[in-house]
């Protein structure tokens, strides 16, 4: 039995991750939950699943239950549940949106939980510090998301050294069929309209931008220890064939499925098994797969992730804040779509975060919220 503690139970992956566990109630147990604002789906699945704990966003979402779990909330809140024990094999499925979720992910590692990860911000601004953690208190850390579930189940088996190069597919976002001229006045309905995938707001936004890509390509380095020279994102519009991995005698592992997210989600739970599980099966017979490149020029956000990367240090940091800030704003309405861009270039050329050292977790959250805070003034937002 493995013991669950679910961040962002109302959200997209989370729902879905509570549907995984209803199909496998022998399997899976959820101790602790953290709900959003949406307090009415917050209530439905506390009273399914009667978490020993519970987070609320605010302490005045606190609504009465009929039993008595421990209930804490905020951000202090959120590290209490990934700090709470009680059980063996014990897993914090993180589905946190934004940098929001990084220090619950550290706080579980040192309550040696093992992390089922979906929150990819994570791992984009301090992929090394939670390399370094998850040895350091011998835990694993699997991915949920359909790229790295992919990649992972297509080198097991396989030795390092044998890796040639990942390729990370792309289904190119709400506006894959427009070209750059065409994106001057598109809307935020427009971009939250994901052709293939159904997900939250954030990451849908992300996709549009392919910084998404981006954040894949750094989780990537992190998770799988392949050089960025190494990782290629791949525009492939179908979303059947969920990344590959090339190794050195030419030979090229592909996972396939169905655009379903309770895939990979079901794959992190019972890694290394794959669980029976109620989802409709890919038919391949009427399927045509296409590939082509990913172009810098039409998507640059995916070429700033590179060169954050390469410059290393408080860039990540700086490009998840940048990109938290920008996708707020559009979101909001408050900026047209490329903006976005322009925000983020602008923070990652900068030569005002260079550093020496390797930055600590603390640095970095502190920079990364000055420049989440510094692009909203600058854009008359109040906080
Ligand atoms: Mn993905």
């Amino acid at each position: 039995m493995k013991h669950l503690y679910i961040l962002g139970a109302c959200g997209s992956i989370g729902t879905q991750t509570l549907d995984v566990v209803r199909q496998n109630p022998k399997e899976y147990k959820v101790i602790g939950m953290s709900v959003g604002s949406n307090l009415e789906l917050a209530k439905e699945i506390i009273e399914e699943f009667k978490p020993e704990i519970v987070c609320f966003r605010k302490q005045e979402h606190i609504f009465s239950m009929s039993y008595t779990p421990i209930v804490v909330y905020g951000d202090e809140g959120l590290l209490a549940v990934s700090r709470y024990r009680g059980y063996e094999n014990e897993w914090l499925v993180n589905a946190l949106v934004g940098v929001a979720g990084l220090r619950p992910t550290v706080e579980a590692i040192q309550s040696r939980k093992h992390i089922a990860l979906a929150n990819k911000e994570t791992l984009v601004v301090a992929g090394d510090i939670i390399r370094d953690l998850i040895s350091k208190y011998n835990v694993e850390l699997v991915p949920i998301d359909s790229e790295h579930s992919a990649i992972l189940q297509c080198i097991r088996g396989e030795a390092a050294k044998d890796i040639a190069k990942l390729w990370i597919t792309a289904s190119g976002g709400s506006f894959r069929n427009k070209i750059r001229d065409e994106l001057e006045n598109v809307t935020v309905e427009e971009a939250l309209n994901h052709p293939n995938w159904k997900m939250g707001p954030k990451i849908t936004i992300d996709s549009a931008t392919m910084m998404n890509k981006g954040f894949e390509v750094i989780e990537a380095h992190y998770l799988f220890d392949v050089d960025y020279e190494h990782i290629e994102a791949i525009y492939h519009p179908e979303s059947i064939v969920h990344s590959m991995v090339e190794f050195q005698d030419g030979s090229i592992k592909a996972q396939l499925g169905v655009s379903d997210m309770r895939i990979p989600i079901s794959y992190a739970l019972a890694y290394p098994s794959h669980k029976s599980l109620m989802v409709e099966h890919l038919n391949l017979k009427p399927r045509t797969l296409t590939f082509q490149e990913l172009s810098f020029e039409r998507f640059p956000c995916l070429r700033y992730a590179y060169l954050a990367a390469q410059k290393g240090g408080l860039y990540l940091a700086v490009l998840n804040a940048s990109n938290e800030a920008a996708v707020y704003l559009f979101l909001n309405k408050k900026i047209p779509f490329l903006e976005i861009e322009k925000i983020i270039e602008k923070e990652i050329m900068s030569s005002a975060y260079e550093t020496k050292n390797t930055p600590s977790l603390e640095e970095r959250i502190q920079v990364g919220k000055a420049v989440y805070v510094k692009i909203l003034k600058e854009y008359g937002e109040i906080l």
